[in-house]
């Protein structure tokens, strides 16, 4: 177990969301179709550099919402799901559960790589996303990313990446 880093630092802006339609599925249970406006926090635990910070604001600021841009005004649907058939057939995406059938535009869905698309799933894709554009930026993460999905205010999951 690493030690735990000693300074953090944590955004939370207005701006620093996304506006996305969802539902939640497994076997024998399936949510009707609807959105959420979304809203992400992140804390970044690390060590202080030389010039006093952990980590620029600014960055943590325009790398998640980088990220969140890429779900905002999209339909989320997990493409590891155990009870979806999802297929793309050119412009359209077709999902299956049970005996009911969405067909989307490909360009208005966004295919994650996890298995339900809860708070907490999109928190921990979120978190491996924003370690991802930081490294592409040149910065590594020593500490944990923490990131925390509101579904709605005061309602809110968080995944903490070691
Ligand atoms: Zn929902």
């Amino acid at each position: 177990m690493p030690e735990a880093k000693k300074f953090r630092v944590y955004v939370s802006k207005d701006y620093l969301k996304f506006n996305a339609a969802h539902f939640i599925a497994y076997k024998g249970f399936r949510e009707a179709l609807h959105g959420h406006n979304y809203r992400v926090s992140v804390e970044i635990e690390g060590e202080l550099g030389e010039q006093g910070y952990v980590l620029d604001f600014s960055i943590v600021k325009d790398v998640t919402r980088r990220v969140c841009d890429r779900l905002d005004e999209r339909t989320l649907l997990p493409a590891q799901s155990d009870c979806l058939s999802i297929e793309t057939r050119g412009a359209q995406v077709l999902v299956r559960f049970e005996d009911d059938e969405f067909c989307f535009p490909a360009k208005d869905v966004l295919l994650l790589p996890i298995v339900h698309t809860s708070a907490e799933e999109l928190a921990r894709y979120l978190a491996g996303e924003i370690r991802r554009e930081l490294a592409r930026d040149g910065i590594m993460i020593q500490g944990t990313i923490e990131v925390g999905v509101a579904e709605t205010p005061g309602q809110v999951a968080y995944y903490r990446d070691p």
